[in-house]
């Protein structure tokens, strides 16, 4: 059995045999140098970090370097947050951008979206992307989960959700994740089966289909 976490930022030492995580790196904050032990990314830029003075542009195209690497799986998280500062206009050029990316590059894309769901559906109703769309850290209730399914995104569950949309994404639209959690993955698992009402074992296998999946393009 796996326990597969889709988006961390705690970075875990590759000897844990029976987890496979996806680390997350920031654009413009981070880079991927320093981390040749790990196997699995995902790079985006975040709405939250987008610095006020480069242009779009330069980030774009430091972006496009890293996001070419195969251990680089992912795009993201890359989204639309309407609680933070920055414009809401420069996130959507600069979220665009990256759907574009994950498309030519065949690539996942894992969305970081508060409060900006008519926007974001709106975007993938105009793109009509080929690559998968994951929603992480998803905390909304059953009537928006059900509005997401309905256009195919994937969501992932953390530490906190609500279980009637969790019992919605169940089975072959949920992940999991600990994000900026405290709590092992493990723990993750076991709440979210508690709140399914299966054994871990189902939970997890399906996991493993729902990855597989994720990255055949489906
Ligand atoms: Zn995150």
């Amino acid at each position: 059995m796996k326990y597969i976490d889709i988006h961390t930022h705690t970075v875990i030492p590759k000897a844990q045999e029976n987890r496979i995580s996806f680390y997350n790196r920031i654009i413009g904050q981070e880079t991927l140098d320093d981390l040749s032990h790990l196997e699995m990314f995902s790079v985006g830029i975040h709405p939250w970090f987008i610095p006020s003075g480069e242009n779009n542009d330069q980030l774009l195209k430091l972006l496009w370097e890293k996001a070419k690497q195969p251990e680089v799986w992912m795009i993201g998280e890359a989204g639309l947050d309407k609680l933070h500062e920055t414009p809401l206009e420069r996130q959507l050029d600069l979220f665009e951008q990256q759907v574009l990316l994950a498309e030519e590059l065949h690539k996942p894309l894992i969305i970081h979206c508060v409060k900006a769901w008519s926007e974001l559906i709106a975007l993938r109703k105009k793109i009509r992307p080929l690559s998968p769309w994951l929603i992480h850290g998803f905390r909304g209730k059953r009537e928006l989960a059900e509005q997401l399914l309905k256009e195919n995104i994937y969501l992932s569950f953390g530490e906190q959700f609500q279980p009637a949309a969790l019992q919605t994404a169940w089975p072959t639209h949920l992940f999991l994740e600990t994000d900026e959690s405290k709590l092992d993955i493990r723990e993750i698992y076991e709440k979210a089966a508690a709140a399914l009402s299966v054994p871990i074992e189902i939970l997890a296998g399906q996991i493993e289909q729902n990855l597989s999946l994720l990255f055949s393009g489906e």
